[in-house]
């Protein structure tokens, strides 16, 4: 993965390829699929979500610029892959995910790996974490039809958020820094993301193409 996909592609941060590299991928996918665990794409795991892409986890690890020091704020655990590579890289992480059973199913492959500095909450992360905010970085691993207000008021001034907002089908990644109590935004790259559903989302599974964002 590190010398193949992410690499040349321009991944240059060590303490993120050896992150990469450190990770076990197959654990956090049904054994079904592990002879594809650490090629180039997403795959299932179940309840409709997906593990993303090994570059596109290295692309928005890397845009959070952690140092080791921060209290990440990740929405939409989902298999707790990239859980684990924020939690190789940063003091804590708090992830917040919406499906009891993916959160479950996270909480106990990072057990198993022995994460201490992982807090995994099933609810709406559209709220974002009041009660641990603010944030040095947050990730969101679903995508958005519009930046939730909680999390630029959930940021730290300086902090970074990675987002992918657009429709349901296709998004644009967004960085974005906050300054002045507002946040600048810089598009990385397009991107494909299961939808993120919540109350400051989109409002179903099922919804076809309307924006529920009030
Ligand atoms: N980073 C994960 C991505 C999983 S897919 C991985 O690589 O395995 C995105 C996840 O976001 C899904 O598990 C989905 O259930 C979750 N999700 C969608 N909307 C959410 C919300 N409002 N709050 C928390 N999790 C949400």
């Amino acid at each position: 993965m590190v010398d193949e996909q992410l690499i040349p592609r321009g991944i240059m941060d060590k303490r993120i390829l050896d992150a990469i590299g450190k990770v076990p991928r197959h654990i956090f996918i049904e054994e079904a699929f592990w002879d594809r665990a650490y090629g180039d794409h997403a795959l299932p795991i179940g309840e409709r979500q997906s593990i993303s892409q090994p570059y596109m986890v290295a692309l928005m690890t890397e845009a959070l610029e952690l140092t080791g020091t921060e209290r990440v704020l990740e929405i939409g655990t989902g298999s707790g892959y990239q859980t684990a590579i924020l939690a190789e890289l940063a003091a804590k992480v708090y992830s917040i995910e919406r499906i009891k059973v993916l959160a479950h199913r996270a909480r106990m492959i990072l057990d198993g790996l022995n994460y201490l500095n992982i807090v995994i909450k099933v609810f709406d992360g559209t709220y974002g974490w009041p009660d641990e905010a603010p944030f040095d970085a947050i990730i969101v691993t679903a995508g958005a039809p519009a930046i939730p207000q909680a999390y630029i008021e959930q940021l730290k001034e300086g902090g970074r958020i990675i987002i992918p907002v657009g429709d349901r089908s296709s998004q644009v990644l967004k960085k974005g820094v906050k300054m002045g109590g507002g946040i600048v935004f810089t598009d990385l790259t397009s991107c494909i993301f299961v939808p993120l559903i919540g109350a400051f989302a989109w409002k179903k599974e099922e919804d076809s193409d309307r924006r529920n964002n009030n």
